[in-house]
Formats: structure tokens, C-alpha cells, sequence
């Protein structure tokens, strides 16, 4: 029975609500998503790549085998049998991963909120790379930091920036691999270089890892987890391996973060779901990733080198870009008279979507720089694609 008449509310929101907006990709995503156009601006990975039949499958057996337990609630860090898989499969010779030091997670965009619940307070310093990932700087945002910024170029990171803005940092974020939105990889010495540079100041890192196994050509170089296991928490996810509408991912960390991480967790969600967990241990236990990902890698480095020629080919002198060695991007700098949101309503009109660069900078943006996400348009699509920005870009040289 509805009462009659009542009083409108004139919604109140939190400061902290006040304060959020809806991600500028996100927004994008809303106009890309029409059939006629063509989006280099989606972040999603190829459904050439999910494992429908053997998801299928997978569900199939937990069901039968353990449907009760599968349907009921589960334990706040996650299904054992997983958390195990994990730390076997992120554990090297010198440097043994345990299972508790692992939090499943709710996709690891949740591993960046809950970091960013128990490690940032109102100004706390947290450290980024310019530019970042955008998903990353929208977490921490909520919970009021300073962000400072530090420079990269095209090895990733520049370790030596530390020493000037690294003292007294609650976190830095990194992205050594295959970097969300630049493409770029962290060498061998840059990263022996950072986690030193870390642990000298006593700053903990977060090494955000979800295109790590995504490499072209040749195994991926160490993680930074490994080089300092007590001074960094990596994040790891099943979107990009498997498929991201599972919305799994899992965080390792010191198991006395670990255990605070999980605290915040309780009051976010309970547990992740557990016949997700238990369906993607049943799909991983017997080695399907190590058939499946180089699947993806071929798939990947092909339509990567199709949109290196296309660029190559069509864009005027004076443009530069990226040439990943794995992942799903590339970062196009343009002459810096040009801004990247103003050329992405001309490319919208002809059809044709990227992401500006300038949400991804937590600082000072640089309105000339663009993302390209290839590994979901057809390479003829790439070429028609990348010959429309082109003539869009030299027509403002
Ligand atoms: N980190 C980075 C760098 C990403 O690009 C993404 C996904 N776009 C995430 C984290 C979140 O991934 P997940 O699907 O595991 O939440």
C-alpha cells in the first residue's frame, strides 16, 4: 500500500560522493558502442579469445561434482584450491609465493579500491607514472590523495625521478607491462632499478600486472613481486587470460595486508563469487592457459602489427606512437598544437572512436596524446580506421 503524497527527497551526497564523475571512457564507450563505427576505444579484450566451451564445460562439472558447495556462500580470501594454483603458478626458485599471502578478488579493479580503502587517508602521498591508468587514478581519487607524478618514457618508469618525490609516499602504482594506456614495458634494469629505489625509501609498490602474460615474443620478464615480495603487492586478473565477464582477480600481497585488504573486502562484497572461483580452477588446474595464451599472443601481436602498418602508412610526419612487444595498446603523441579531444569529435562524425589522452594524466594532461586499442577491430577495419585519423590529423599539422 503506497502512501499518498509523500515529501520528495532532495538527495544529500557525501562529499566524497560529490566528488565522483563518471569515467571520460566510460562516456566514450556509450557513443563507440554503435555498429557503424569504428572503435579503437574500447579497453575490452578479443571474444575471439574466451573459452566459451570450456567454460561451459567447467560450470558443467562444478555443478555435478559440487553444486551445494559451489551455490553457497564462501570464505572471505577466496576458494583454497585457487589461492593454491596462484601462488604455485607466481612462485620462482628463490622466491616461493604462499597461499596466504593471496586475496581473491571481485575483478582487480576491486584490489585498487580496497588498496586504496586501507593504505590512502585525506592528502596522503601516492605516487603514479604519467600517464596511468585511468581505472586506477578513479579508485584512488575517491579517497582524496595527492597525486604526484612521475616520469616515464620509453623504457616505463624512470627510477632515478624517485629520489626528488618519493620520501614519505603511502604507495607507488606501476604497470611494468604492456602498460594501460601506453603499451610500454619496464626493462630488466629499470625494474631492479625501481624496486632498489622502493625499498630504499621505504615506499611500498603496486605492481598492477593484467597484460603481463600477453607477451608477442618471448617469456615476460621477472615481475617485481619476485625481486621483493615483503614491498610489493602485485594484482592479477583472469579478464585478459580467460575472459573479463567473469569479473575475477586476486591481489598478493604481505600477508599482513593481505589480512587487511580482506577486512575491507568483508564489508565490499562478503567473499567473490564461489562458483567463479571454483569454474576458473577447474578451467586452470590442468594447464588450459598454457595452450590457451599463446593463442591470444598470436592473435594479439598480428592485429598489433596491422595497426603499425596502418599507422605507418597513413599518418602524417610529425605523429609518433608506441610499438608494444604485448598487451592491447598504443599511445600516439601528436604535434602538441593539436588536442586529441577536439580531433576526437571530427574522427566521431567520420566514424571512427579512440580515447583522448589528457583523463589519463593525474597531473598536468598533455591534450596531444592519443589511445589506440587494436585487438577488436578486423584489420581491414584498422586500415579504413587509422586512414580516417590520419587525413583528420594532417588536415591540423
Ligand atoms: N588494471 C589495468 C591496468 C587494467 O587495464 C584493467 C582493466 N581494464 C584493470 C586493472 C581491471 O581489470 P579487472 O577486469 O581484473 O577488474
Amino acid at each position: 500500500m503506497k502512501i499518498e503524497n509523500p515529501n520528495p527527497i532532495q538527495w544529500q551526497f557525501s562529499q566524497r560522493a560529490e566528488q565522483l564523475q563518471s569515467s571520460a571512457i566510460r562516456e566514450i564507450l556509450k557513443i563507440t558502442m554503435r555498429p557503424e563505427i569504428i572503435s579503437f576505444a574500447g579497453g575490452l579484450p578479443s571474444p575471439q579469445t574466451f573459452p566459451v566451451e570450456r567454460m561451459r564445460e567447467a560450470y558443467d562439472a562444478v555443478l555435478s561434482r559440487a553444486g551445494k558447495v559451489a551455490l553457497q556462500y564462501g570464505p572471505s580470501d577466496g576458494y583454497a584450491p585457487l589461492r593454491e594454483w596462484i601462488a604455485d603458478s607466481l612462485s620462482t626458485s628463490d622466491c616461493p609465493i604462499v597461499p596466504e599471502q593471496v586475496l581473491m578478488l571481485s575483478g582487480s579493479q576491486q584490489g585498487l579500491d580496497l588498496l586504496g580503502k586501507v593504505l590512502i587517508d585525506e592528502g596522503s602521498k601516492i605516487l603514479v607514472e604519467t600517464p596511468s591508468y585511468l581505472g586506477a587514478l578513479q579508485a584512488f581519487s575517491v579517497y582524496r590523495p595527492e597525486f604526484v607524478s612521475v616520469a616515464t618514457d620509453d623504457d616505463g618508469l624512470v627510477p632515478e625521478a624517485l629520489d626528488a618525490v618519493g620520501q614519505g609516499a603511502r604507495l607507488l602504482y606501476s604497470l611494468p607491462n604492456f602498460q594501460n594506456p601506453t603499451g610500454r614495458s619496464m626493462t630488466l634494469a629499470r625494474r631492479i632499478a625501481l624496486v632498489e629505489a622502493c625499498a630504499r625509501l621505504r615506499v611500498p609498490l603496486i605492481e598492477d600486472d593484467p597484460y603481463g602474460a600477453l607477451s608477442y615474443n618471448g617469456e615476460p620478464l621477472p615481475k617485481l613481486l619476485n625481486m621483493n615480495p615483503s614491498g610489493v603487492v602485485y594484482m592479477g586478473s583472469f579478464s585478459k587470460v580467460l575472459t573479463p565477464g567473469i569479473r575475477l582477480g586476486y591481489a598478493v600481497a604481505p600477508v599482513p595486508l593481505a589480512r587487511k585488504m580482506e577486512q575491507a573486502k568483508q564489508a565490499t562484497d562478503l567473499h567473490t563469487a564461489q562458483l567463479t572461483q571454483m569454474v576458473v580452477h577447474e578451467v586452470v588446474k590442468d594447464g588450459f592457459l598454457t595452450e590457451h595464451i599463446p593463442t591470444i599472443r598470436k592473435l594479439y601481436a598480428a592485429q598489433c602489427q596491422s595497426m603499425l602498418d596502418a599507422l605507418q602508412e597513413f599518418f602524417p610526419a610529425g605523429a609518433s606512437w608506441t610499438r608494444p612487444q604485448g598487451g592491447m595498446f598504443i599511445w600516439v603523441t601528436l604535434p602538441k598544437h593539436i588536442n586529441s579531444m577536439e580531433l576526437l569529435e571530427a574522427a566521431v562524425a567520420q566514424n571512427v572512436a579512440f580515447v583522448p589522452g589528457a583523463p589519463f594524466y593525474a597531473n598536468t594532461p598533455e591534450p596531444n596524446t592519443l589511445r589506440l586499442s587494436f585487438v577488436t577491430v578486423p584489420p581491414e577495419q584498422i586500415r579504413i580506421g587509422v586512414e580516417k585519423l590520419g587525413k583528420l590529423i594532417a588536415a591540423r599539422m
